[in-house]
């Protein structure tokens, strides 16, 4: 099914709850919804978890009417429409935004939350897909740099003619206020499915770990396998938003030291860390750096784990992995390179 029709359809349905018993018991309750441009399920076991589920698919719309950058009664939009001048955001904004900026800072710009004006040219936020001319892009990269806005307090301030977009590390930063919500309703068991991002509370309600499938970037089925419990597994690569023109494929990522697609060698990159939003930041800028920039990005670092997909079909993983990743049907004999401090 393609995007438009997906969204009719859940349109048409507006909300998509469902829920069952599970053979230990426990009631699994699911809500699915289209928000941050993209599917979202979200699932909860045990008692309280209908109310759960319904409240975090409402923290969802609320978030998302703070922090997208294409409402426009939101409040990235106000201060991207601000012309200049400083103007009052919520803590959440505020807090979104912070850690969006620190990620921009330790990964020296590969992440860049001032990217929006380059995204527009090439036409992924509306879908009309076009190549900019050189001289465009270096136009619109001097409008570029994390370093320029400021934000003191619930003040933010953005100079004028450029604009934020928090769209890859918003959903990830989301999850989290989801977990801390469905944790403090008393659940223990959940999984969120938010686009390409999942984030899990717990175990299974059986106690064992979830399996989650990497996706194959090359195509269909899956790379392969990670349990996972009490964390964040989140997957950023060139297949998920991407035209064709010329012969010549341009994705969603864009490096921000040139202005067009991140062509570093790699195909995908999944994190795994405690943190949804370190997850998501993470993802898009490793991804623009490629492996070897990643690798040392990761030993500086720490915090997290990475499971990269080269477009050499080679697979990397930090060794934190080794134990709870399995390559699998296609992928089984693929080369597994292990990534040590
Ligand atoms: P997805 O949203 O598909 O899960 P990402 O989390 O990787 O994927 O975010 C990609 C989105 O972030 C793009 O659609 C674009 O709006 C924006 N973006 C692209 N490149 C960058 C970048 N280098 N830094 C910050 N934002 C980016
Ligand atoms: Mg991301």
């Amino acid at each position: 099914m393609n995007r438009t029709s997906l969204l009719s359809v859940l349109l048409a349905l507006s909300l998509l709850t469902g829920c069952a018993a599970h053979p230990d018991g426990s009631a699994e309750h699911a809500v699915t919804i289209f928000a941050m441009d993209t599917v979202m399920t979200i699932t909860a076991y045990g008692s309280g978890s209908e109310a759960a589920v319904q409240e975090a698919a409402s923290q969802v719309r609320a978030l998302e009417g703070l922090l997208s950058v294409t409402s426009e009664t939101s409040e990235i939009y106000a201060a991207n429409h601000s012309g200049g001048a400083p103007v009052t955001v919520s803590d959440e904004t505020a807090l979104a935004l912070a850690s969006a900026l620190s990620l921009c800072e330790s990964t020296g710009g590969a992440l860049d939350v001032t990217i929006y004006p380059v995204v527009r040219a090439w036409g992924f936020t509306t879908g009309n897909y076009r190549v900019p001319e050189a001289d465009e892009l270096s136009a619109l990269l001097a409008r570029v740099d994390h370093r320029a806005i400021s934000l003191d307090g619930n003040t933010l301030t953005v100079p004028a003619g450029m604009q934020l977009d928090l769209g890859a590390a918003a959903k990830g930063w989301t999850g989290d206020q989801l977990i801390a919500l469905l944790r403090e309703a008393g659940i223990a068991s959940a999984k969120l499915e938010l686009g390409g991002n999942v984030q899990l509370l717990g175990s299974k309600p059986d106690g064992s770990p979830w399996r989650i499938a990497v996706r194959d970037p090359f195509g269909e089925g899956y790379v392969g396998v990670l349990e996972a419990a009490d964390e964040a597994v989140v997957t950023s690569g060139g297949y998920e938003r991407y035209f064709e023109a010329d012969g010549e494929t341009y994705w969603h990522i864009l490096d921000p030291s040139t202005g067009r697609p991140a062509r570093s060698g790699l195909a995908s990159v999944t994190i795994v860390a405690e943190s949804g939003a370190l997850a998501d930041g993470l993802s898009t800028a490793l991804f623009v750096m490629g492996g070897a920039q990643a690798a040392e990005y990761w030993r500086s670092n720490g915090g997290f784990d990475f499971i990269l997909v080269s477009e050499d079909g080679s697979v990397s993983i930090t060794e934190g992995l080794e134990e709870r990743f399995t390559l699998s049907g296609d992928w089984a004999e693929a080369e597994l390179n292990i990534v040590r401090t």
